[in-house]
């Protein structure tokens, strides 16, 4: 693999185990979701978000994705319930797409690929450190939400208006005063397993809260994220769609879902 990890035929998904061996571990995310097989289970109970708009400080180009992040210095904009042991701390979120609306998010459902999947990184603060966190099994939740295109999200439009800031990798601005639960869509019922960030290095670390009802977005807000760089001011231009991984194998891990 030459130099940086991506999502390029050199340097993509298929070569990514070659520097982070975790990307073949047992634990690996994305999945498919095959909804036939996975049991409702009546213990899990209904999860709650309760951020502070206040905690969000800044929006960033990273050169994989775009990026917002919270202050996480202190029990601020937390996450409950569920599936959790505890509550969790929201530390940012991202987003994964395509190149065209009909396919971009990481894990399906029954095969149907949705055009954007929204991450929200959440830590316990148990482990008094995010990167102590990284190590656990129960170390970081995220809530995984599908993007499909259909009515504009007006929500949605605050964030992107923000991209024009961000162009080209290594790009950051101010982004404060957002409560990323204007996202969330109506029904709260999820699907939850054990799996890993769907990014190098891939740590097995995450409980997955993911959303069973996508949002929509307009195909003008979707046309707005591919309007991104992955490549730095100063390189030629590489336009930031398809920074998705395909699905991993599931390894007998089961999935529930909180919904009949
Ligand atoms: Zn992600």
């Amino acid at each position: 693999m030459s130099k940086e990890w991506g999502y390029a035929s050199h340097n993509g998904p298929d070569h990514w185990h070659e520097f982070y061996p975790n990307a073949k571990g047992d634990n690996q995310s994305p999945i498919e979701l095959h909804t036939k097989d996975i049991k409702h289970d009546p213990s899990l109970g209904p999860w709650t978000a309760a951020y502070d708009p206040g905690s969000a400080k800044t929006i960033l180009n990273n050169g994989k994705t775009c990026r917002v992040v919270f202050d996480d210095t202190y029990d601020r904009s937390m996450l409950r319930g569920g599936p959790l042991p505890g509550p969790y701390r929201l530390r940012q979120f991202h987003l994964h797409w395509g190149s065209s609306d009909d396919h971009g998010s990481e894990h399906t459902v029954d095969g149907e690929k949705y055009a954007a999947e929204l991450h929200l990184v959440h830590w316990n603060p148990k482990y008094s450190t995010y990167g102590t966190a990284l190590k656990q099994r129960d170390g970081i939740a995220v809530v995984g939400i599908f993007l499909k295109v259909g009515r504009e999200k007006g929500e949605f439009q605050i964030f992107l208006d923000a991209l024009d800031k961000i162009k080209t990798k290594g790009k950051d601005a101010p982004f404060t005063h957002f409560d990323p639960s204007c996202l969330f869509p109506a029904c709260r019922d999820y699907w939850t397993y054990h799996g890993s960030f769907t990014t190098p290095p891939c740590e097995e670390c995450i409980i997955w809260i993911l959303l069973k009802e996508p949002i929509t977005v307009s195909p003008d807000q979707m046309a707005k994220l591919r309007s991104l760089y992955f490549s730095a001011e100063n390189e030629p231009p590489v336009p930031m769609v398809g920074n998705w991984r395909p699905p991993q194998p599931q390894k007998g891990r089961i999935v529930r879902a909180s919904f009949k």
